[in-house]
């Protein structure tokens, strides 16, 4: 860690330099000089705000089905009849750079024991869940990063998220949990079987319905009191970021839909709802899942009301974590996240109820968070198709809560981001699937350039949840290197600033990028390397020899 310490002075001084003089140029301009880089920055780099949704959105564009998104796609038997097609299958079509997809051994069918055939979405979501909970140990378990330790600290890292969110936690629909062997409160014996209750995504409204018949409905003095004490709520409930959005129904998923489960005995005798043939994955791993619940998306049917605004809630993912990406213990990080936005989102949404106002707490279900998250003026939309903050970079989640309250909205802000996307490309560079597009500029994504799970006719760069998901099939947890080797995922400002600076001044604009490979601030780009040179494996050493915080 030490190491990394110095490192990280020495970068930051080497950059200083080199800054001070594209600051001073620009500063001169100005007939001023600011030795303070974060002035400099909001003179060369100003974040600009806007009033409309700052990305083009075609006429075309509708809502996307909450049943064509991967996670519930593979809970569909007909997503496992036929084999996964990748939206190209050779990358090098649409990047221009040399294809090294097809055959990429990490994301090869064979790699996760099917022979002579692509994986189905379903094949590869079970193989790739079944290790990420915790119910078999990862492929790659004799491997740092990946073995029993590891595991169990991303498994309960997303605890909360797997036992507790509910069935929302990847879905988008109503949901309860399942709660295992509650404690009969009059008998004080353990129940023989699982029960449902309402998870922390639950749309429960009955107790705001209770404050307003009682005439307890809170009365702010304005929109703006009002605006201020949700967010100050949302802030001391546990979230890093906080922004309003308008409700725009562009984002809410076409219908809403949970997995079907079945109950599965366990050698100790106790039950567990899956949603596929856990029997069958354990004896001889072949995988049957058992289809979806789809529900019309209908807010006053289910919820109770129509909302007028969303409240999202951004949370930092371990920056230590993410170092060690794509190990485990980067899942463990991205869990912690997860579980955090079951707890704040329900806890947020019981103090609006409690309030006498409608609200629904949500996850990655219910609608698109990302576009969201962009309206309510928290950061933009990279590259990786993830939320890029100003603050952490992509190295966030979002959660969001739905509510009838008369708040204010924030207004989009742009910060450089896109403009330094179109140049760097790292994410896409570091993916061990090719997953993420090489081309330059965003465009209106047509059908054609699209997955199943990804929304047509919004500029965006196109990402591949087929590709992705292949690969974390193999790596048995998420990856996150996308998110690891981002330009924006550092600690401290003055980077932040730097790559401000860097989307505006040419001279820069490229060392920005190369600066962090050099200095291996955020590890080697290329996924071979990344994978095979033993830099995870120190940094998972690091992770856990280190007691001392990095921030
Ligand atoms: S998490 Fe990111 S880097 Fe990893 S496989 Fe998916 S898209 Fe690629
Ligand atoms: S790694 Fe580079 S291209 Fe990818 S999201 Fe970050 S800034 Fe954009």
């Amino acid at each position: 860690m030490g190491n990394n310490f110095n490192r990280r002075s020495f970068l930051k001084a080497s950059l200083m330099g080199t800054v001070a003089a594209a600051v001073a140029t620009a500063a001169v301009a100005k007939e001023t000089f600011n030795p303070l880089v974060a002035e400099a920055a909001n003179i060369v780099a100003p974040v600009k705000e806007t009033s409309e949704f700052p990305y083009t959105v075609d006429p075309k564009y509708q809502r996307l089905p909450g049943n064509k998104i991967y996670y519930l796609r593979m809970c569909d038997p007909e997503e496992n009849k036929t084999p996964i097609q990748f939206v190209h299958d050779d990358v090098s079509a649409t990047t221009g750079k040399k294809d090294t997809g097809k055959d990429l051994p990490r994301i090869n069918a064979e790699t996760i024991g099917i022979k002579g055939r692509r994986a189905t979405v379903s094949e590869t979501s079970v193989i790739y869940f079944a290790q990420h909970d915790g119910t078999v140990l990862p492929l790659r378990q004799k491997e740092v990063g990946w073995r029993q330790l590891d595991v169990a600290l991303s498994v309960a890292a997303w605890s909360v998220e797997l036992w507790y969110n509910g069935f929302t936690c990847v879905g988008s629909g109503p949901a309860g949990i399942i709660q295992h062997y509650p404690i009969n409160p009059e008998t004080n014996e353990m129940a023989k079987e699982p029960v449902v209750f309402q998870g922390l995504f639950n749309w429960d409204n009955t107790m705001a319905e209770d404050k307003r018949s009682q005439g307890m409905q809170w009365k702010f003095n304005s929109a703006e009191e009002a605006t201020k004490i949700v967010k100050k709520a949302a802030r001391l409930l546990g979230a890093d970021l906080v922004g309003i959005a308008p409700y725009d129904d562009r984002w809410t998923y076409g219908n809403w839909c949970r997995p079907k489960t079945m109950p599965f005995k366990l050698p100790n005798g106790r039950t567990v709802y899956m949603a596929y043939n856990l029997d069958k994955y354990l004896k001889n791993r072949e995988v049957e899942v058992f289809g979806l619940s789809n529900f019309e998306a209908d807010w006053v049917k289910y919820a109770g009301f129509q909302p007028k605004n969303v409240i999202a809630l951004a949370f930092e993912m371990d920056y230590e974590s993410y170092r060690t990406a794509p190990s485990i213990i980067e899942g463990a990080g991205t869990g912690k996240a997860y579980s955090n936005m079951g707890e704040v989102s329900f806890k947020l949404a019981t103090f609006l109820r409690e309030l006498g106002y409608y609200a629904v707490s949500s996850g990655n279900d219910t609608g698109m968070s990302v576009p969201i998250a962009v309206q309510a003026g928290l950061g933009e939309a990279g590259r990786n198709g993830m939320l890029v903050t100003q603050k952490y970079g992509p190295r966030v989640r979002i959660a969001k809560v739905y509510t009838d309250l008369d708040i204010i909205p924030d207004k989009p802000r742009s910060f450089g981001v896109r403009e330094f996307c179109r140049l760097c490309m790292k994410c896409a560079d570091a993916c061990p699937a090719q997953a993420i597009s090489h081309e330059k500029e965003a465009r209106v994504l047509q059908p054609e350039d699209c997955g199943t799970s990804e929304n047509p006719y919004t500029s965006k760069w196109h990402v591949d949840a087929h590709r992705c998901n292949s690969f974390w099939a193999y790596n048995g947890g998420s990856c996150g290197s996308c998110i690891s080797v981002c330009s924006w995922n550092k600690i401290g400002q003055w980077n932040h600033d730097i790559a401000r600076i860097a989307t505006q001044v040419p001279l820069v604009q490229d060392a920005a990028r190369k600066f962090d490979e050099w200095f291996g601030y955020n590890g080697p780009v290329n996924p071979e390397e990344r994978i095979e040179s033993g830099y995870v494996t120190n940094m998972v050493n690091d992770f856990w020899s280190d007691t001392e915080p990095t921030k």
